[in-house]
C-alpha cells in the first residue's frame, strides 16, 4: 500500500504551522518541520518559512502540527458497538478483518501507536499478535505492541475468552505462557467475580509482576472496581488501566509506586445512548478517580478502550475531550495521548515533536489545548 498524501514524502517540509504537543500549556505559532526518510531533522520557529532544497513542501498556515497520537488501551482484533463482548466469540477471520480495517481508520485518525490489551485467542494465538506481526513495517498501519490474551481469575469474565485462572497458584505459570506465546505486555484482569473481592492477593500479582519485568515486560492491570484497584496499586503494577473507583488512598498509592493510569473515560459517555443502567452515574464516579489520581501526582496516559468497549477504532479525540470535562489541564490531556503513551509504550520518541525522532504526526484545525475537537479535524498525517 502507498499513500498519495505530500505528507508522506521522503524528504518533506511543513512551513508555517502551530504546533501543540503536550508539553506546554499554549501552542507554539510559525514553526516549520523538516522530516527525511521517516526521521525529524530540523523544526524551525520564525515567521519566514525556510527552503529546503529537494523537499516536497507542505504549507502548514493555519494548521496545527501534532504528535502522533498514542492509543494506551486499545483491542484492535475487535470491533466495539454495544456487543463488544459477544464479538471477541467471532471467528478468526472476521477479528483479522475487523483488525485490518480498525488499523486503517487508526492511520487516518492520526493514530500512530497503540497498546493492545487483550484479545481473542484461536489455536492459542492471539488474534492481536498475527496482526501486530503483519503491521510491523507497514506505514498504512500502527505501530502495535500487544498483551496477548487477557489473564483472569475464574467467573470474571464469559467462559472462553481470557486464560482463566482457576488456582492463584496458577498465575505466574500463565503469565509465563502469554510472554512465551509472544505477548509483548502482559494483560491482568484483577476485577474477580465478586467484584467486591480482590481475585488474588498482593503477594500473588506481586509475584507476577517480577517474573514479566525479569523478561523485560510490563503488566498492565485491567481493574474498575474498588478492590482490583487497590490489589494493582499495592502490587506495583506498571499501568492500572480504567481505574474507575480510585480514592485519595489508592491515588497516594499508585503515585509512590510509579503506577500509571490508563483513564478511559469515554466509555461511559458511550453507553449514554444504548441504555446501560447508570450510565450518568458511572460518568461522574470515573470523573472524580480521574480528578483523585491528577491530583495526588499520577502519571496519566489515556485508551479509547475500542474494541474491549463500544468506541471504534478512530476515536481516542473523545477521549482528551472526556478528560478535560472531567478537570484534567488540556495540557496533561494532550500529554496522556501523545508522549505520556509513549513513554508507557517504551518506543523512544514515540508521540512526541523531536528532532532526530520518529516523523509521525497530523495536521490538525484548530488548537488542541483550548478546543479539543481540533483532533477529530485531521487534515493530513504521516
Ligand atoms: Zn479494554
Amino acid at each position: 500500500m502507498t499513500s498519495s498524501s505530500r505528507l508522506t514524502a521522503d524528504r518533506v517540509l511543513v512551513t508555517s504551522a502551530a504546533l501543540a504537543d503536550g508539553t506546554a500549556d499554549a501552542f507554539t505559532p510559525d514553526v516549520s518541520l523538516l522530516a527525511e526518510g521517516g526521521v525529524i531533522t530540523r523544526i524551525w520557529t520564525g515567521e519566514d518559512p525556510p527552503s529546503v532544497e529537494g523537499a516536497t513542501v507542505v504549507d502548514g498556515s493555519g494548521a496545527t502540527l501534532v504528535p502522533g497520537l498514542v492509543d494506551s488501551h486499545a483491542h484492535v482484533s475487535l470491533p466495539g458497538g454495544a456487543r463488544w463482548v459477544e464479538h471477541g466469540f467471532d471467528p478468526l477471520g472476521e477479528l483479522l478483518a475487523v483488525g485490518e480495517e480498525n488499523g486503517e481508520m487508526m492511520v487516518r485518525a492520526g493514530i500512530r501507536w497503540a497498546r493492545d490489551v487483550g484479545s481473542p485467542r484461536r489455536d492459542r494465538r492471539a488474534a492481536a499478535l498475527t496482526l501486530r506481526d503483519r503491521w510491523r513495517g507497514n506505514p498504512e498501519r500502527p505501530y502495535l505492541r500487544a498483551a496477548g490474551t487477557w489473564i483472569s481469575r475464574r467467573g470474571a469474565m464469559p467462559p472462553g475468552l481470557t486464560v482463566e485462572i482457576e488456582h492463584a497458584a496458577d498465575l505466574v505459570a500463565a503469565v509465563r505462557g502469554q510472554l512465551d506465546d509472544g505477548a509483548d505486555l502482559v494483560k491482568l484482569y484483577l476485577d474477580g467475580p465478586d467484584a467486591d473481592a480482590a481475585p488474588f492477593s498482593v503477594a500473588e500479582v506481586a509475584a507476577a509482576v517480577d517474573v514479566v519485568h525479569a523478561r523485560g515486560a510490563k503488566v498492565a492491570a485491567h481493574a474498575t472496581a474498588q478492590a482490583g484497584t487497590r490489589l494493582a496499586a499495592a502490587a506495583g503494577v506498571d499501568s492500572l488501566e480504567h481505574g474507575n473507583e480510585i480514592d485519595g488512598d489508592t491515588a497516594a498509592l499508585m503515585a509512590s509506586k510509579g503506577v500509571t493510569l490508563v483513564s478511559t473515560l469515554a466509555v461511559a459517555e458511550s453507553w449514554l445512548t444504548f441504555g446501560r443502567d447508570g450510565a450518568a452515574e458511572m460518568r461522574e464516579t470515573m470523573r472524580a478517580s480521574v480528578r483523585a489520581a491528577d491530583a495526588a501526582g499520577v502519571t496519566i496516559a489515556a485508551g479509547s478502550d475500542a474494541g474491549g468497549g463500544s468506541l471504534r477504532a478512530n476515536q481516542l479525540a473523545w477521549e482528551v475531550q472526556s478528560l478535560i470535562e472531567a478537570g484534567v489541564s488540556p495540557r496533561t490531556a494532550l500529554a496522556a495521548v501523545t508522549w505520556r503513551g509513549g513513554d508507557l509504550l517504551g518506543i523512544p520518541g514515540a508521540g512526541r515533536l523531536a528532532v532526530g525522532g520518529p516523523a509521525h504526526f497530523s495536521l490538525v484545525h484548530g488548537d488542541p489545548l483550548t478546543d479539543p475537537a481540533a483532533l477529530w479535524r485531521v487534515w493530513l498525517t504521516r
